[in-house]
């Protein structure tokens, strides 16, 4: 236990440091955690085609082997970090500070961080972002907010996504969203499909708002003359 508190002491400094970093920097980052095989990364690739004429965007891909993911993303027209984590089953802020030194951020602009898919140990590592957006997709169980609580409980945001696959499975998304409640109730839902694009506009509209209130809030002190 008391090597735990002391390595999540340790994560939380590098938070720190990563967010002041954020701030001088105006970067809106999320932090992107499911199960693997919730479709992150498609996410990703449909959001930066669709968002990067109004915003820059950077992403830190996390993944235990291979740069696939970092490769998608380069493909989909935006900078990509991969960061292998080997045997490790999260991201820590260190290694996203290390990620950061490779990434020109602009101001205003975008930071997606794909986490390792893992529902549990992530949900433990602030990373220094703005909120934690955890992704599940109708091929999983409804009841996995109460399975996995920490993730839920952690996130301020859940997409439900491969909504265009409802017709084809047994997913009752009303009891999802109601188990997902029982542990968070300020969890925002939205359904969504990375493959048709059904439900995005919705998820870009939080995000520009959620990225303004987060400006305004984090905007330098005007200084009186
Ligand atoms: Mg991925």
């Amino acid at each position: 236990m008391r090597i735990e508190r002391d390595i999540l002491d340790k994560n939380n400094d590098h938070a720190a440091q990563n967010r002041a970093r954020f701030m001088q920097t105006g970067t809106f980052a999320l932090n992107f955690v499911s199960s693997p095989g919730s479709g992150k990364t498609s996410l990703l690739v449909r959001a930066i085609g669709d968002l990067r004429e109004r915003f820059p965007v950077a992403v830190i891909e996390g993944d235990q082997q291979t740069s696939n993911d970092a490769e998608r993303i380069r493909a989909a027209g935006a900078p990509a970090v991969q960061i292998n984590t080997g045997k490790g089953c999260h991201l820590d802020a260190h290694m996203v500070a290390h990620g950061l030194e490779k990434l020109k951020l602009e101001r205003g602009g975008l930071l997606f961080i794909e986490n390792v898919g893992n529902l549990v140990c992530p949900a433990a590592f602030d990373l220094g972002e703005a909120h934690k957006v955890v992704v599940l997709s109708v091929t999983e169980g409804q009841d996995k907010p109460l399975k996995y609580p920490e993730m839920f409980a952690a996130s301020d945001l859940m997409l439900l996504n491969k909504a265009d696959l409802l017709p084809h499975v047994d997913f009752d998304v009303t009891g999802c969203v109601a188990n997902a409640l029982k542990i968070n109730p300020d969890l925002q839902t939205l359904l969504v499909s990375a493959r048709t694009g059904e439900g995005l506009p919705a998820f870009y509209a939080w995000l520009e708002g959620r990225a303004a209130r987060w400006a305004r809030a984090n905007a330098p002190k005007a200084v009186a003359e």
